[in-house]
Order: C-alpha cells, then sequence, then structure tokens
C-alpha cells in the first residue's frame, strides 16, 4: 500500500512480518482461505504526488495532494487505499458476504457507527467480550500482532498519528523519505494538509 512498485506495505515492519509468517498460516492451517487485497493502480506514493482535480476548495485545485489528513475520518489513505478496495471486492466477488469487524463489548462508540451499516457484524461485541478480553484470547493463541508493543493502534507507518516507538521501528531510508515527501509540499499552498507538520521530523 505504501509503494507497490517496490514492494512496500503501508503496515509497520514487525506487524507485516507478523501477518505473514504467524497469522496467515495459522488461519490457513485451519481451513481458511487468506486473500490480500489491494488498489490496482494507485499506492500512497502515487496518490501523494497526484494533481488535485475536484476539490471545494478551488485554489487547491492543479496542487500536488500531499500527506492525508488523517483527521475527522477524513483521510484518503484510508478511503482510496481501503474502503474503496473493500468495496469494489464485495461488488465483485462477494456481493451477499456478512463483514465480521473486530470491535470490542466495551467500544460503544464505534458499535454505534457499525450498527448503522449493513452487512456487517461484531461477533466480539456478540458475545460481550471487552478489549482486555480479546488480547487475552489473542496472546493464547499466540496472535498478538507484536505492533502493540510499539503503540495502541495499529495502522500506516506513514500516518500522522503514529507514535515514536512505531517510527523507530521503520528502516532509516524510509523514514528519510517520507520526510523528504513532506517537505516537497511545504511551499505549495494547501497542498499539504498535514495537521502535525514537522512532527515526524521530531522523531527522527
Ligand atoms: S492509519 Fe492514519 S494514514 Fe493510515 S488510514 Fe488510518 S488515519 Fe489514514
Amino acid at each position: 500500500m505504501y509503494d507497490k512498485h517496490r514492494g512496500i506495505s503501508g503496515e509497520n515492519p514487525e506487524h507485516i512480518h507478523f501477518l505473514y509468517e504467524t497469522a496467515f498460516p495459522r488461519f490457513q492451517s485451519w481451513g481458511y482461505k487468506v486473500r490480500v487485497l489491494r488498489n490496482a493502480d494507485w499506492d500512497y506514493v502515487s496518490l501523494f504526488h497526484k494533481t488535485i482535480e475536484k476539490s471545494s476548495y478551488p485554489d487547491r485545485i492543479g496542487q500536488m495532494r500531499g500527506f492525508p489528513m488523517a483527521t475527522m475520518g477524513r483521510c484518503w489513505v484510508k478511503r482510496d487505499l481501503k474502503t474503496r478496495v473493500l468495496e469494489r471486492f464485495y461488488e465483485d466477488d462477494a456481493k451477499d458476504a456478512v463483514t465480521i469487524v473486530g470491535i470490542c463489548a466495551d467500544e460503544p462508540i464505534r458499535l454505534r457507527s457499525l450498527y448503522r451499516q449493513p452487512n456487517k457484524r461484531s461477533l466480539l461485541a456478540e458475545y460481550g467480550i471487552t478489549q482486555a478480553e480479546s488480547k487475552m484470547i489473542c496472546e493464547d493463541y499466540g496472535l498478538l500482532s507484536p505492533v502493540y508493543e510499539l503503540s495502541n493502534r495499529g495502522g500506516c507507518w506513514f500516518c500522522p498519528w503514529v507514535k515514536p516507538a512505531e517510527w523507530a521501528a521503520v528502516p532509516k531510508e524510509l523514514r528519510a523519505e517520507l520526510i523528504a515527501m513532506e517537505e516537497s509540499t511545504e511551499n505549495i499552498s494547501g497542498a499539504s494538509w498535514n495537521p502535525l507538520r514537522g512532527r515526524l521530523r521530531e522523531f527522527h
């Protein structure tokens, strides 16, 4: 998702290693099919450099898109590289699928949002399992991602909300590359919507 031409994932390197080396083989051993979905045309790098063609702010049209805003649900990484890819998969290959989402019984705000969406369920909530209990279950099965030793969240390593320990787990050359990308938008008014501009450099 970060850079499909070089095969670099947007997931934290420790998490992606855990997925391929531990989680996927375990799911397959239980008889489940594992399929990784990706946007066929775009990745983070190409979308970062994409020219804005439509915007409710006319001065932004024609500028480089730049960093994701990643606040109040307004993140183009989530929209273009995650949500739309899943929506297309459901349309093309799994029209009647029910999505099981990992939201726990003690996450009422997330559950309220989930219950507004059709064909989505949370088995954790239906069985009354809390976040702490979910963590214990994952530990019991050897399926707790190492990313939870770095942060209380999973997500893109280039997210403006990344925690210092997550950022430190990313190879140095990639960190330098991302900072250079961020700097490339600094003098373009409105192009970089990163509310935490410069934050990644503080960690570097
Ligand atoms: S982790 Fe951050 S950059 Fe990635 S999709 Fe979520 S909000 Fe967007």
